[in-house]
This record gives C-alpha cells, sequence and structure tokens, in this order.
C-alpha cells in the first residue's frame, strides 16, 4: 500500500531528525505537519521546500510542554486533512550536568517535551486512527531508552519512559491495524548533539574532539553517525504492510552501541 495522501504529524520537525524525517515523507507523497521551534523565515522556506515535493505542508507552533496547544494541533490537523494517520513524537531536548546540579527545571521541560507530550498527541490522535483502522504511531526515542549515560539523567529517564509507553499502547491497539514503535538512534549529528559535545567537554573537563572520539562515537562501534534519512527509511519502512506485526518493539540502530 502506498503512503501518498495519507497526513503525518512530525513533532519537532523544524530541525534534525524531524526536518529529515518530514521531507523523506514528503518524497513519499505523504502530507506533513511540521512542527517545533526556530526562525520564521527558516521555518517558512523548510515548508515550503517540503510542499514543492507535490504535497501539503503546514506549520503548527505548539509548545510540547503546553498539552492545551498538543491537543489543538492534533484536532486542528485531523480538521485540515481529514485524518491523522501516521503520527512520529519526536521532539526532544537534552540537558548535560550531573544529578545534583540538574535544575528541576530542567528534569520538568525534558520530561514534558519527550515523554509528556507524546503521551498527549497519542491520546488525542487515537480515536480518529481508530475510527479509519489504520495508525502508524513511531516514537523517535534513542539508545537512551535502552542503556544509560552519566550526566543526563532527564534524558535517560525519559526515553525510558517512551518505551514503556511505546509497549503500552501497542497492546492497547494492536487488533485494530494500528502499530507503536520507538526508533531508537545512536549519535546523529544534529544541533541537539552539536550543543551535547560543548556541555559533555564542560562536564566532564575534556576537548570536543576527545568528546566526539572518546565519549560519542566510543560506543558506536562502526565509528559513524547515524543519519536522518536512515532514520527516515527505517520510519516509512515501519508504515508499510510488511510492518504490520512489528509493534510495541524497540528498534536500535546504533552502530552496535547497545549490543555491547
Ligand atoms: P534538534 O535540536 O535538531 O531538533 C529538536 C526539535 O525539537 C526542533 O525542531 C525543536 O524546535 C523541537 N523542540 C524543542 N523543544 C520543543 C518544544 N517545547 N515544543 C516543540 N518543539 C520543540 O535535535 P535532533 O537531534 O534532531 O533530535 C530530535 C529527536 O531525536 C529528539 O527526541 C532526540 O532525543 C532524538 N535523538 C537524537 C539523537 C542525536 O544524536 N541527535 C540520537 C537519538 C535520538
Amino acid at each position: 500500500m502506498s503512503l501518498k495522501g495519507k497526513t503525518a504529524i512530525i513533532t519537532g520537525s523544524t530541525s534534525g531528525i524531524g526536518l529529515g524525517l518530514a521531507q523523506s515523507f514528503a518524497d513519499e507523497g505523504v502530507n506533513i505537519v511540521i512542527n517545533g521551534f526556530g526562525e520564521a523565515d527558516e521555518i517558512e522556506q523548510n515548508r515550503a521546500a517540503i510542499e514543492s515535493k507535490g504535497v501539503k505542508c503546514v506549520y503548527n507552533g505548539a509548545d510540547m510542554t503546553k498539552p492545551n496547544e498538543i491537543v489543538a494541533m492534533v484536532e486542528g490537523a485531523q480538521e485540515e486533512f481529514g485524518s491523522v494517520d501516521i503520527l512520529i513524537n519526536n521532539a526532544g531536548i537534552q540537558h548535560v550536568a550531573p544529578i545534583e546540579e540538574f535544575t528541576a527545571a530542567k528534569w520538568d521541560a525534558i520530561i514534558a517535551i519527550i515523554l509528556s507530550s507524546a503521551f498527549h498527541t497519542i491520546a488525542t490522535a487515537l480515536p480518529m486512527m481508530k475510527k479509519q483502522g489504520w495508525g502508524r504511531i513511531i516514537n523517535n526515542a534513542s539508545a537512551h531508552a535502552l542503556v544509560a549515560s552519566p550526566y543526563k539523567v532527564g534524558y535517560v529517564a525519559a526515553k525510558h519512559g517512551i518505551a514503556g509507553l511505546t509497549k503500552t499502547v501497542a497492546l492497547e491497539v494492536a487488533e485494530q491495524n494500528i502499530t507503536v514503535n520507538a526508533i531508537c538512534p545512536g549519535y546523529v549529528k544534529t544541533p541537539l548533539v552539536d550543543g551535547q559535545i560543548t556541555d559533555t567537554a564542560k562536564a566532564r573537563g575534556i576537548s570536543e574532539e576527545e568528546v566526539v572520539r572518546d565519549v560519542l562515537l566510543a560506543a558506536q562501534w562502526t565509528k559513524k553517525f547515524v543519519t536522518p534519512e536512515q532514520i527516515a527509511k527505517l520510519a516509512i519502512f515501519l508504515c508499510s504492510d510488511a510492518a504490520e506485526n512489528i509493534t510495541g518493539t524497540t528498534l536500535s540502530m546504533d552502530g552496535g552501541w547497545t549490543a555491547a
């Protein structure tokens, strides 16, 4: 079955992996709701570039810390496009600090943006997916949904939470042609990781080159960053008929990181 004409909401898609997902799904003929923060001009340029692929693309600036804005975004997409067929929870932030220095505000923001936002998008989109008897929910998690690293307590806790959310919802909707999965990438070179390189260098007292070699890619046995295009190809496969029995699982794309 072709994905042409379906509609996808991709949270956090003004940058990095989310933007890559939006472009790749548009290449498949999927209408897209992009979301996230950034400069208005740049967002409009990206939106127009996606639309130039022959699909409809709208921008919704819902803040993933605000449940009412999240619900309005999903309901708005359902009204505008008639359905939400594919939901990709991708928005995320990172903060690197030892737990004693990890502020409650950072903890709350990370849990809200990564974990609670996915609860709200899924809970709002599911009635429509159930009604139409088809849906694909993909949570862009992380290797940190499966294993920990020091100084990332908020992120690791939120991503482990996403794994639990994925499994639970998958069971609840298993007989309704709706699959729910989490992709668990290793390191992808995006603005989020660029920020971490700086922060980790400070936290560990080492150079940025040492962070890339000895911290980020140390665990990635292929010694290659994952790319947004590779993640998008897996996400598109998860939306295919061949993937109808893949549900409730975490799919690693981490260069062997979590095998060791
Ligand atoms: P990024 O910083 O390039 O993109 C993050 C996106 O989330 C941006 O569009 C940003 O505007 C948006 N966002 C942040 N706060 C938001 C909020 N309150 N409301 C709405 N949108 C918000 O980062 P990225 O690396 O592309 O990360 C995307 C996802 O992939 C995250 O969930 C991240 O945890 C996950 N991930 C990234 C890597 C990596 O190495 N880059 C690895 C594994 C998983």
